[in-house]
């Protein structure tokens, strides 16, 4: 089952990018994918329709349930962060205050990625982020902010 999930979760990425106007062998290289399946996948064969059923519920959790479920499935921070970020298609601004303390808790935490620490404060790659907020949960200083850029 977790193997069809993941086929329904990249068949939505490689709808996505089409949109957006990539090609096929681009697709194929952004979701590691080889091309004839991402040709099969976009004139709609071998992928269920349940597969894409399961895929879009997914999807349409919230993100930190998203994020958590992909990561699960995919057990790869990389290919994790590809799908998410492009089914997500929204972007989020974020913001660490003065009283952050370094700890490091938000970067080991975040399954994008997306946290460093840098001279003694966390930074967030924005490019990265897909709002799921688990670093502002865990945050002992309250310093983390995270919003959606419309
Ligand atoms: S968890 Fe909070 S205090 Fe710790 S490094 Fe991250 S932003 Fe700073
Ligand atoms: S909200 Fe925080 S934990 Fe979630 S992806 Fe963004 S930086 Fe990582």
């Amino acid at each position: 089952m977790p193997k069809h999930i993941i086929s329904g979760l990249k068949y939505l990425a490689a709808v996505e990018l089409r949109k957006n106007g990539y090609n096929q062998n681009q697709i194929a290289e952004i979701l590691d994918m080889n091309r004839s399946t991402v040709s099969h996948y976009l004139n709609g064969r071998n992928i269920s329709v349940n597969s894409v059923e399961v895929a879009e519920v997914i999807r349409d959790f919230c993100r930190k349930d998203f994020l958590t479920m992909v990561y699960t499935l995919l057990k790869d921070v990389n290919q994790t962060r590809t799908i998410v970020k492009i089914c997500s298609n929204t972007s989020y601004k974020s913001n660490i205050g003065n009283s952050c303390i370094a700890c490091g808790i938000c970067s080991d935490a975040c399954m994008m990625n997306a946290v460093v620490l840098d001279d003694l404060k966390a930074k967030i790659n924005d490019e990265f982020c897909c709002g799921c907020l688990i670093c502002g949960e865990m945050c002992p200083t309250n310093s983390i902010t995270i919003t959606e850029v419309k």
